[in-house]
């Protein structure tokens, strides 16, 4: 072995001794561990200075009570999160997610591919993560409201504008944002850009609604394009129906292509005359329903209660996984082969277990990893902090070309990251790789903090 392999190795074992109830947490580090030793190679000088060790403890989580009270008058009490993992590239910045499952796993593994998505954006953002094991489901208005002024009673000490700027995530959307944002204004002063993913009624930014989804499909544009292909006529399946979904869905189909599937946690359905965008929104966006309402508008459509989409028989080119992680096991990757998949672009944060990926890659379909292909989210984030700053609102189609932009620097730059240190259009290395790379330098040139 290599002293650099030799390095990585024993690194990854002191990390399973310590972290091994972190299940996540560990996956996302053993994926992008087993990425960068050619790059590591060449510069020696970050394993003389044991940066990865450094690089995967975060340098702050915060961990605290949420008591909330629901309409019944009950006492209720969730945790809450934030971990503030790498602050080298600036201000740390990632969203907040409100699910059953969040624990500290999950905000580890969310916050470290924070880091890496955040460089390749270029912007000056650091990475950070947090949210809540609260459950949004079936809580009234009122409820969420309460919870979300709790939650922001205690994240409010440590967040601001030139420190730590959250975001949203799953559960977590412009209704919430405003919550939040109306505490921390209450307790603290009007600071627009302590929190970004704001309504467009007061701070927002024109297409931050749509930029993760629309960032995804112009990721996968610009990969097309390279291989002299278009979305034209391709026939895409995308999973969740959330907000990164229905943009996605939203782009996918302006460019042409055919969506014949989407789901949620209850099933997913199949549209074979193509999903109807303005259903899923009515359904999703203003009645907060389940996906399996979609057949009292469209009864030709078909619902498979309980069923991951990624089981589908439906035949399809490109996947856009916009759930959640893990959502894409190995069998599951099979049968996506077996579909026709060509593409798998990840919507969502780590849908794809590293079993699966190996998988995909082995049976050359492209993979193209969420902390690059869903970068399009903080990118608009960061963009909408611009316009916080200057105190003047860029036009919808401002913010669109930029995102555009910054897809395609983002493919492009991943693409030659990995030609020039791994297999070409191994994207994970070319993201991971040259993700390290704006970090590891400044974290050097920032010496031992
Ligand atoms: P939303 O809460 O808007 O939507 C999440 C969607 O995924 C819902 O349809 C939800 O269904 C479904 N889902 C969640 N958990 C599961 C599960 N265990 N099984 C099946 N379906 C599930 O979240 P977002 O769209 O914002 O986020 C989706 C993904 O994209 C996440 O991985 C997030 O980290 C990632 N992401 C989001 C960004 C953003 O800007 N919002 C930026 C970058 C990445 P149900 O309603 O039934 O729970």
């Amino acid at each position: 072995m290599t002293e650099v392999q030799t390095y990585l190795y024993e690194l990854k074992i002191k990390l399973e001794q310590n972290y091994a109830h972190q299940p996540e947490f560990m996956q996302a580090v053993d994926e992008f561990l087993g990425t960068v030793a050619p790059f590591l190679e060449k510069n020696p000088q970050y394993v003389a200075n044991n940066l990865l060790e450094l690089l995967v403890i975060p340098e702050r989580i915060i961990e605290f009570r949420v008591p909330w009270q629901a309409d019944t008058g009950d006492w209720k009490v969730n945790t809450g999160f934030r971990v503030q993992y790498n602050s080298a590239l600036g201000p740390y910045k990632g969203g907040l997610r409100f699910h059953p499952t969040v624990n500290q796993s999950i905000v580890k593994f969310l916050g470290f591919e924070q880091i890496f998505k955040n460089s390749l954006t270029q912007l000056p953002i650091g990475g950070g993560k947090g949210g809540s094991d609260f459950d949004p489901k079936g809580k009234s208005n009122a409820e969420i409201m309460r919870f979300c002024q709790s939650f922001m009673q205690e994240l409010q000490k440590y967040i601001g504008p030139n420190q730590d700027v959250p975001a949203g995530d799953i559960g977590v959307g412009g209704r919430e944002i405003g919550y939040l944002f109306g505490e921390y204004k209450r307790l603290n002063s009007y600071q627009a850009g302590v929190l970004t993913g704001k309504p467009l009624a007061f701070w927002g930014s024109l297409a931050r609604t749509e930029a993760t989804g629309y960032g995804l499909v112009y990721f996968v544009k610009h990969l097309l394009a390279d291989i002299n292909e278009t979305l034209q006529n391709k026939k895409v399946i995308v999973s969740g129906s959330g907000n990164v979904a229905i943009y996605a869905i939203e782009k996918a189909q302006a460019l042409g292509a055919k969506v014949i599937g989407c789901s949620d946690s209850s099933g997913y359905i199949i549209d074979n005359e193509g999903i109807d965008l303005a259903t899923v929104k009515e359904i999703k966006e203003v009645k907060r329903g389940r996906i399996n309402e979609y057949l009292t508008i469209h009864p030709h459509a078909q619902f498979f209660e309980g069923q991951n989409i990624w089981e589908t028989h439906e035949k399809y080119e490109i996947a856009l996984p916009c759930a959640t992680q893990n959502e894409i096991s190995a069998e599951q990757a099979q049968n996506m082969i077996a579909q026709g998949v060509k593409i798998v672009a990840e919507g969502a944060n780590m849908p794809t277990t590293l079993t699966a990926v190996t998988i995909l890659k082995e049976n050359q379909v492209i993979y193209c990893p969420g902390k690059a292909a869903n970068a399009g989210g903080v990118s608009v984030s960061g963009l909408e902090m611009s316009q916080n700053s200057q105190r003047l609102p860029w036009t919808f189609e401002e913010v669109d070309e930029k995102l555009d932009e910054i897809m395609e620097n983002i493919y492009k730059k991943c693409r030659d990251t990995a030609n020039e240190y791994s297999t070409p259009m191994d994207l994970m290395a070319g993201a991971n790789i040259a993700g390290f790379e704006r970090v590891a330098l400044a974290m050097t040139l920032q010496g031992l903090v």
